[in-house]
């Protein structure tokens, strides 16, 4: 039976659609009425909000233009979790919510609750560029996930009957992983970068060719160009990369044409900031957020910890969705010298190429303890040899510098974290922008 809440989200499914094929100013129209609704929903009924524009001298009034949204102050993780009960809003009853959970990888768990229009304007938003890049509605469809997130409340489009995706489990055995895809003989296949990764790598070793989707999509990890290069060497098809969080949903994705990401613009506002001020095109900045639909708990100006570099340019498909050039990862997965220098996890994936295209190592990872301690452990490759710790130190002091303490260690193998990620870049930090 089709209920209110699934004609509702084909509904919305529909509208978001249509609306990425709009001008930006349109677009960008769009954006600044929902983010108005918001602000005044936001004041009138959600006690911590009130309590910020009020501690800020603004209100809804001031608050008209997405430029604007600087009146208000930054919204951090740590008052998200603190004030969870003054975030959800008058007449919302959380149980009835669907409620998210970060894994805390960044030190910080946190829940984000959805109430059911939230929701199902969520999954409509984050089924757009799966559609946009050519998915059909009953394609077989297979997704690499964690067991929590196999356990979540099924997806919606299950209950159609259609778009009704296979969870792969992840810390299932590598080789059963292998024997379901095969099985299942997936046209679309979905994932960590990771766990497609270690896919793609074993596929290649043996040599097998028995998995073969059309459509591979990679989400929730940052992709390392070599990770990606892996991958599609080895399915010999490009890939499209989603960006997003658990706390604001989807709110970025590669189109067919992969000049960069398409922000949905008609979701969530994207602030990119240094120092408190927007950086330019091109340049690097911590992503803010302002949720756009998430009524039952406003998440406004709210700094994820994420970045990226917005750009002004065009994208060719003549999407008017706007396009982010770049995504970084993480601001906890870049290192900093001593000296102030950043470095992105691209710099060691740079590094470590030669060692793991050599298969000296298998994997590895970057920890830094303190500004000036740095342990990489790594796990040895088929041809892993006396000397490869001292040389790979050498090539990382060539790059940070003597003011930092290396040590590589060889390990049997990494953890991933309670989500199943595995980071390749870990900073205990605290990175001066
Ligand atoms: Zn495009």
């Amino acid at each position: 039976m089709i209920s209110v809440s699934n004609v509702r989200k084909l509904l919305y499914l529909r509208q978001a659609m249509r609306n990425q094929w709009l001008k930006k100013k349109e677009i960008e129209e769009i954006q600044r009425r929902m983010m108005r609704g918001m602000i005044v929903h936001a004041y009138d009924n959600v006690p911590f909000y009130h309590r910020k524009f009020r501690e800020a001298g603004v209100t809804p009034d001031d608050i008209r233009t997405v430029e604007d949204l600087r009146k208000i102050p930054i919204t951090t993780k740590k008052e998200l979790k603190e004030n969870f009960s003054d975030l959800i809003a008058r007449g919302v009853d959380p149980s009835s919510c669907w409620m998210p959970r970060t894994s805390g990888s960044t030190g910080i768990p946190l829940k984000a609750a959805y109430g059911r229009r939230d929701e199902d304007y969520q999954k409509a938003i984050a089924l757009r560029p799966n559609l946009a890049c050519g998915q059909h509605l009953r394609d077989p469809w297979a997704v690499l996930t964690a067991p929590h997130h196999i356990l979540d409340k099924k997806h919606w489009f299950q209950k159609l009957r259609f778009l009704s995706p296979t969870f792969i489990n992840i810390f299932a055995d590598l080789q059963e992983q292998i024997r379901l895809l095969e099985e299942m003989q997936p046209r679309v296949i979905d994932g960590y970068p990771s766990a497609l990764y270690l896919l793609a790598r074993e596929m290649k070793r043996t040599g097998r060719k028995t998995i073969n989707p059309e459509i591979i999509f990679s989400t929730a990890e940052h992709l390392s160009p070599e990770m990606r290069e892996g991958i599609e060497s080895t399915f010999g098809i490009r890939m499209y990369d989603q960006f997003g969080c658990v706390e604001m949903g989807r709110t970025a994705w590669e189109c067919p044409e992969h000049a960069g990401y398409h922000m949905d613009i008609d979701a969530v506002v994207m602030e990119f900031l240094r120092d408190g001020e927007p950086v330019a095109s091109g340049e690097r900045g911590e992503i803010v957020y302002t949720g756009l639909y998430h009524y039952a708990m406003p998440r406004i100006r709210y700094a994820v910890g994420d970045v990226g570099v917005p750009t002004d340019e065009e994208c060719p498909c003549g999407r008017g969705l706007p396009l982010m050039k770049e995504v970084e990862g993480r601001s906890d997965s870049f290192i900093q010298t001593p000296d102030g220098r950043i470095y992105p996890q691209m710099t060691f994936w740079a590094i470590m190429r030669t060692f793991a295209h050599a298969e000296e190592i298998a994997q590895f990872r970057v920890i830094q303890e303190r500004t000036d301690a740095i342990t990489v452990p790594v796990v040895r490759g088929k041809n892993y040899r006396e000397g490869i710790d001292e040389e790979i130190r050498r090539h990382i002091i060539g790059v940070l510098g003597e003011d930092v303490k290396i040590t590589v260690s060889p390990v049997d193998e990494l953890p991933r974290d309670p989500t199943g990620k595995v980071r390749t870049v870990i900073s205990n930090a605290q990175i001066q922008w």
